[in-house]
């Protein structure tokens, strides 16, 4: 499929957090695939995002404020009379232990991680329903929302959350527009370096992902751009989980009684 996901040339996406990290990278991919892009976040992009003559449309919408999430789809809808597909991509949480985070803080990471896309995909739906056309929902979740997450209780619960509410939106909203999540692993992006260490921990976390390496933001656009593809019209409701193979069971560090190799 390359660069070009079929189907997607002339459909209009709405990525949230498009400004930046991982959901900058889904912006550039869709716009590599001729779509019609428009990004949104609380501030603008620090350059322009763009593929040849086509550019990212920028609007200002903090999501977690239903209102801003309504004039931004007016905006699309009154700019380019359609809207195919939203990727629910802004979120994300700084680390906090759970026996100290305050009521304030737990709410306004299970606000930004599941309360928001579930209120986008609400207005979204409308939009794409009362225009007659189809359309598509992807939810970025993670890895933190399929195991424990110490030091993030309130973001792997919101995020597991989104994995469930995929489930449920699809069967609902079928068969008009398809729900999907992408589920992502350790991706390395400008910001979550920091998050995990100096350049030396950043090579020890690799050895324990079984493909070598943590992941690009390009592996996460890539399946965003499968899961809005024509050759995804059967997919919903599902769970594409990019990880790199994912993490290995903490307890065969502890044992020498696997050293030979599972057989
Ligand atoms: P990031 O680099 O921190 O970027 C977050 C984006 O979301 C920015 O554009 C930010 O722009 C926007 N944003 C944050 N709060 C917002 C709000 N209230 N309203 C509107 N926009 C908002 O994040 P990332 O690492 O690329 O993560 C992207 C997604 O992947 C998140 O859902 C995250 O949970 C998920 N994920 C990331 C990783 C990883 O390793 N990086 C792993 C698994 C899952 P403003 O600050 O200007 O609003």
């Amino acid at each position: 499929m390359g660069d070009h996901g079929d189907g997607i040339a002339g459909k209009v996406v709405i990525i949230t957090g498009g400004t930046k990290g991982i959901g900058k990278v889904i912006a550039q991919s869709f716009l590599n695939a001729e779509a019609k892009v428009l990004i949104c976040a609380r501030n603008a992009p620090e350059e322009r995002i763009q593929s040849g003559k086509n550019s990212a449309d920028f609007f200002d919408c903090d999501v977690r404020d239903s209102n801003q999430i309504k004039s931004l789809i007016g905006y699309c809808i009154s700019t380019y009379g359609r809207l195919d597909i939203l990727v629910n991509n802004a979120g994300g949480a700084p680390p906090a232990d759970s026996a100290t985070a305050s009521e304030g803080f737990t709410r306004s990471i299970i606000d930004l991680n599941l309360v928001a896309p579930l209120m986008f995909a609400q207005i979204a739906r409308d939009a794409m329903v009362s225009n007659g056309h189809a359309g598509v929902i992807i939810n970025i979740s993670s890895v933190s929302g399929m195991r424990a997450n110490p030091m993030g209780v309130a973001y792997g619960a919101a995020k597991s959350g989104l994995l469930n509410a995929t489930e449920t939106l699809a069967v609902e909203w079928g068969p008009e527009i398809r729900v999907v999540a992408v589920t992502a692993g350790l991706i390395l992006t400008e910001e979550s370096r920091a998050f995990y260490g100096d350049d030396e921990s950043v090579t020890q976390i690799a050895k324990t992902v079984p493909m070598g390496r943590l992941g690009n933001p390009e592996d996460i656009a890539n399946a965003c751009l499968f899961a809005a593809s024509d050759s995804s019209e059967w997919i919903t409701g599902s769970n594409i989980v990019v990880h790199g193979g994912g993490e290995k069971p903490s307890y065969l560090s502890a044992t020498t009684a696997f050293e030979g190799g599972n057989s």
